[in-house]
């Protein structure tokens, strides 16, 4: 039986670090850190997303500011906004959550972030450090899933790691940080040939694909390492992963849950970019 990846337990460990982290830095005379956060429209899970990001930032010790915004918001009053951000030297980290409505488009905002500020990763120029191997600020859920495998004390050299889903929040990064850490990376997504006998050979296999329970247990080598990144809400109101998590933890040697998996660990990773950015600003 596998043995379940602590989330909830590694996130509150990283947390911990963080705020003693700011503590010193404030203590040293450094400015206290500071996250603006902006939601445009009111989805209710982005709304609970945010919540719960505002929440930790104020716990470690960080100021936050949360911009909620109307869904018809237009694509230049966001941009006007993101320029104050930048300006504003009380901010260090500004996060648009994602996805944002149709009249605005993404990419363009992403690209608006100042570079120094962009405590997500998404902006062109962080996506390129991070292919390079140099960059500082990395998007937070494959950061998250990096802690979350090196608690299991796998060495991940040469180690066959498989990622199902490719986007760019998850999956591509997720290939970059694997590929740096020395194991063999296979991106799959929803044209992979033989995706199941791909996952077979996975020594560690990144779910992140968005739907409820597709890893099925007997496409999980024994001893694998599984994390899911998957968030699904069943018609029940259950949260599930992206892995049949009861029949693959017959197979794995650890896995993760959900929820008190990817999610805890994504938030924690956050709030360590914020207080990065800010040492970064500062000197
Ligand atoms: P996207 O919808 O952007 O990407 C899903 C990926 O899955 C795509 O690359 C898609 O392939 C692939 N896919 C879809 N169907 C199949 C299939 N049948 N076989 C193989 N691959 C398939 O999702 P995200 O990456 O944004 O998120 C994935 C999941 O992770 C979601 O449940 C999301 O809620 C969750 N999530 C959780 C976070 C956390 O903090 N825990 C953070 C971010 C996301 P293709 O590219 O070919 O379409």
């Amino acid at each position: 039986m596998a043995q379940i990846i602590d989330g909830k337990t590694i996130s509150q460990q990283v947390r911990q670090e963080v705020k003693e982290g700011v503590a010193q830095w404030v203590k040293g005379g450094g400015v206290i850190p500071g996250l603006a956060t902006v939601l445009v429209g009111d989805d209710p899970a982005s709304q609970v997303y945010v919540k719960n990001k505002n929440k930790a930032t104020v716990e470690a010790g960080m100021h936050s500011r949360h911009i909620p915004l109307p869904v018809t918001t237009s694509e230049s009053q966001l941009l006007e906004l993101i320029d104050n951000l930048n300006r504003d030297s009380s901010i260090h980290g500004i996060l648009v959550q994602l996805p944002l409505p149709s009249q605005i488009k993404s990419s363009k905002i992403l690209e608006a972030i100042d570079p120094k500020k962009d405590v997500d990763g998404f902006h062109p120029i962080n996506v390129g450090r991070l292919v390079s191997g140099d960059a500082t600020l990395m998007p937070c859920t494959p950061l998250g899933v990096m802690r979350l495998i090196k608690e299991t004390g796998m060495d991940l050299r040469g180690k066959n790691a498989v990622i199902v889903g490719r986007s760019n929040i998850v999956g591509k990064p997720m290939a970059l940080l694997l590929l740096q850490a020395n194991a063999t990376v296979t991106i799959c997504h929803s044209h992979t040939k033989d995706l199941q006998q791909k996952v077979k050979e996975a020594d560690v296999v990144v779910a992140a694909i968005g739907k409820p329970n597709f890893v099925k247990g007997d496409w999980i080598k024994t001893g694998a390492v599984i994390i899911d990144v998957g968030i699904n809400r069943l018609p029940n109101g259950k949260l599930v992963g992206d892995v049949d998590f009861e029949a693959a933890s017959r197979e794995a040697a650890w896995i993760t849950p959900v929820p008190g998996g990817v999610g805890p660990v994504t938030i924690a990773m956050l709030l360590n970019n914020t207080l990065l950015a800010t040492k970064n600003i500062s000197h």
